[in-house]
């Protein structure tokens, strides 16, 4: 048995080498990997061994002895115990310049691409990389007899009240504390996890960045609603923006934010945004992107990639409520969504006619079981564009892909690991991944999104 040569609650001075998928710090004792959070590559400090497993441990960082150049001090009061950004100790260019090199290392380890070959371009930032979430959703709980509404301390369940999150729209913050404040005042009580009981679990907001149109959703355990009407009243009159308040009930004993059961209370079931020229209608449920402004920097590349003619059949898999697909549809002949949740295409549907947009085409399913149907029926794109969550592909997916033999594909993904695994796929059955643009849509926390433009190699030409 390999020997682990570090010991649990010892001290360690170690030299920081790289960082985690996550975020944090990877240093070396005798070739043994030891993660610790909030330290950076180039930096040297003194830590402690919180947990040791197989074939690495933990630690935390008592003390740095040397700085990198990266490090910056992170402007929110309540980083360390919030969570839900990693790399606000990190300028951001070091954090881009980072996410760039995760990804040439994942599409080389996983994906066995030869990177002489591809073009991974620099990460594409935000001029100004905060303010950008355009959702905000907070658990609600109780202190002295009043509401906190903000997120889980780490790993525990106790709700930290929060005034701002420093990577939310503003008018999200403030919704959320109106919200909180009008229902306190009204001895509106919170749910309790551990006993099951009372009443209001999260507040969602929703706010269109460009339409400035606000969704709120109460997320309660069950349908009543005390005071609704002074509620809704009191709300209203202040924030004339709010054009939508609905009421999802979860009686489910669960950590999943929502039930099954969503009902409009005031005003409208949608509100309205736009990206680029196209206008959307977003419910409480759909899955809508949340940073809108590279959104559209991540959307526009996929339609660079997909160097569209206006001749086109494509096919856009995992397409939601047909944000891309509807991009698509400008420049192409036609466009075939697919997508597995039955809402989403029904908003897709109300997209396209929004848009006068008659050129798109969408089914309800699994990507990898409508579109091998599709061939049967003899559907051939000239580009496909996948879209999937962190899972990546199904495999019956990429087969199809495959025997398809689309000219191009558009590798949209949220998952560096999970593309470079289906990229090797798509390589081994006759296609060339030809660039990778890494969009950083989440700024401070270490997820990156990445486009990247694959190719048959029939049609790249002579080898
Ligand atoms: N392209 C959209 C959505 C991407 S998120 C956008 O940019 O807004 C991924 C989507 O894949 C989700 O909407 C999810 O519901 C859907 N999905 C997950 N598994 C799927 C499957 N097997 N087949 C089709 N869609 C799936």
């Amino acid at each position: 048995m390999q020997m682990i040569p570090v010991q649990k609650n010892e001290y360690y001075h170690v030299a920081f080498e790289d960082l985690t998928h996550d975020g944090a710090g990877v240093a070396k004792v005798e070739g043994f990997p030891i993660f610790v959070p909030n330290a950076l590559p180039g930096e040297k400090g003194k830590i402690k061994i919180t947990k040791t497993k197989k074939g690495f441990a933990f630690g935390r960082l008592i003390e740095l002895t040397e700085e990198s150049e990266h490090r910056t001090n992170a402007p929110c009061p309540i980083y360390k115990q919030c969570g839900g950004c990693q790399l606000q100790h990190f300028s951001y260019e070091g954090q881009l310049a980072f996410k760039r090199k995760q990804v040439k290392e994942v599409l080389s380890r996983i994906g066995k691409l030869n990177m002489d070959e591809v073009t991974v371009h620099p990460t594409l930032g935000m001029k100004d990389p905060w303010n950008y979430r355009n959702k905000a959703q907070v658990p609600v709980g109780e202190r002295e007899g009043g509401l906190v509404a903000g997120f889980y301390q780490q790993r525990s369940h106790e709700i930290i009240d929060m005034e701002k999150c420093l990577i939310q729209q503003a008018a999200n913050d403030e919704i959320v504390q109106a919200v909180k404040n009008i229902c306190s005042s009204h001895g509106i009580r919170a749910y309790n996890e551990q006993k099951h009981k009372g009443w209001l679990r999260h507040i969602m907001v929703r706010y269109g960045v460009v339409s400035k149109e606000i969704m709120i959703v109460f997320v309660t355990k069950t349908n009543d609603f005390p005071h609704k009407k002074a509620i809704i009243d009191e709300i209203i009159s202040i924030y004339p923006n709010v054009k939508s308040i609905v009421q999802n009930i979860n009686p489910k004993r669960t950590n999943v934010i929502f039930g099954d059961e969503t009902n409009v209370l005031w005003g409208e079931e949608y509100i309205y945004d736009y990206i680029g020229d196209i206008k959307f209608a977003i419910s409480a449920r759909s899955f809508y992107q949340v940073n809108p402004e590279q959104t559209k920097a991540l959307y526009d590349k996929a339609l660079e990639y997909a160097q569209l003619t206006g001749k086109e059949n494509v096919i856009d898999a995992y397409c939601g409520i047909g944000t891309i697909t509807l991009f698509l549809a400008q420049k192409a002949k036609k466009v075939y969504g697919v997508e597995i949740v039955p809402e989403a295409i029904e908003d897709a549907k109300r997209n396209a006619l929004l848009n006068g947009i008659e050129n798109a085409e969408f089914a309800v399913g699994e990507a990898e079981v409508v579109i091998p149907e599709w061939r049967k029926q003899g559907i051939k794109p000239d580009v496909i564009v996948v879209d999937p969550p962190r899972k990546g592909c199904d495999e019956a997916l990429l087969e199809t892909i495959l025997e398809m033999k689309p000219q191009r594909v558009v590798y949209v993904s949220c998952n560096p690991a999970t593309l470079a695994r289906d990229l090797e796929v798509l390589e081994r059955g006759g296609f060339k991944t030809m660039e990778v643009q890494p969009v950083d849509m989440f700024p401070h926390t270490a997820h990156v999104e990445c486009v990247s433009q694959i190719v048959l190699k029939e049609a790249a030409g002579p080898k």
